[in-house]
């Protein structure tokens, strides 16, 4: 390790990266820690100096809002300590939301890197170390400065806002369809194909009690009876992967129509991509039908990130009838 080298901090949260086999669970359990997974990544100190924090050690479906206001907040002190970027480890499977979530408050130029591990570290050809790796040499890299939070796995640089995971199991889990990957990664370094993308204006620390936002998604035969139970229950605003474009049938709309006067309604698509539509179908339950009924369109938001987006807006202060503007404003800051 010499001096020079840059520092990157490293925190673990948990997930497949960092799971041994335990025979009471009869599976692999989240078991090692920051300085474990830094230790087992051949040439890493060569690279930069890691400084290792171990902050949760949970599968990723079990991490909590208030979890990830704590990374932040450790990850801004990171870098106004000195380290050029910071990388989180944790599992794969809430990582596009967590990386969306995330990036809504990242305000600093330096890099916040999420990775994590298809193959535990135990498995013939286990993925982790060399995701870790290619995650350091992305945070230490100049180009990555003010993209926001990216997610490298499989030497390849996602941006949150179009990361997703496209399979559930394989080394190659993760797409960025519509906006495209950010990067790849060549002989230990990330080629960007694109300037900094234009970023909006990051949210304003929450300053209540998380809310709970739905997110349900229309399908055949379904007239909305879910999202009105949702609303009846509690949920202050509700986002529906709609069908193709955000499209619902005729028995939802009319719901939704009602909805619109409690809630913020968001209309995202189902589909893996694509946007929804703004003036192209005039039947009921289609778009333009939706709109005049009350709800907004999320454009090329998915439904699970127009639903954190929602959760976040409302977090941080925005009152239930501006959320609709908000994101609005949200969407054409990020040009999508
Ligand atoms: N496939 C997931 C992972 O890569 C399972 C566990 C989790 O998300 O924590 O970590």
């Amino acid at each position: 390790m010499s001096n020079s080298l840059p520092v990157v901090a490293v925190a673990s949260l948990g997930g497949t990266i960092s799971m041994t086999p335990s025979d009471a669970a009869g599976g692999v359990v989240p078991t090692l820690d920051a300085t474990q997974l830094a230790r087992s990544v051949p040439g890493l100190s060569e690279v930069a100096t890691i400084t290792t924090a171990s902050i949760r050690q949970l599968p990723s479906a079990s991490l909590r809002y208030d979890d990830l206001m704590e990374v932040l907040a450790w990850a801004e002190q990171q870098i106004a300590a000195g380290a050029v970027g910071v990388v989180l480890t944790q599992g794969t499977d809430t990582l596009e939301e967590t990386a969306f979530l995330l990036d809504l408050f990242w305000k600093l130029p330096a890099p916040l890197i999420l990775t994590g591990a298809m193959r535990a570290p135990q498995a013939a050809g286990a993925d982790g170390p060399a995701n870790l790796l290619s995650a350091v040499r992305t945070a230490i890299h100049p180009d990555s400065a003010g993209r926001g939070v990216l997610v490298v796995m499989n030497d390849t640089a996602h941006y949150a806002r179009w990361v997703s995971k496209g399979d559930s199991l394989a080394v190659q889990a993760f797409v960025s369809l519509d906006g495209g990957v950010a990067a790849r990664l060549v002989e230990g370094r990330p080629t960007f194909f694109h300037a900094a993308p234009v970023r909006a204006q990051p949210l304003a620390r929450p300053v209540r009690a998380w809310p709970k936002v739905a997110l349900l998604s229309a399908v055949l035969g379904d007239e909305g009876e879910l999202a009105e139970l949702a609303v009846r229950a509690g949920y202050e605003a509700v986002v529906i992967a709609a069908q193709g474009a955000g499209h619902v049938s005729f028995g939802f709309a009319e719901r939704i129509g009602e909805l619109t006067q409690k809630v913020p309604v968001v209309i995202a698509s189902r589909a893996a991509g694509g946007s929804t539509a703004s003036q192209t179908y005039g039947y009921v339950g289609a778009e333009i039908d939706l709109v005049r009924r009350g709800a907004v369109m999320s454009g090329w938001l998915s439904g699970l990130k127009s639903r954190l987006l929602v959760t976040a807006l409302l977090a941080s202060g925005v009152a239930p009838g501006a959320v609709t503007e908000a994101l609005t404003n949200w969407s054409k800051l990020t040009r999508r």
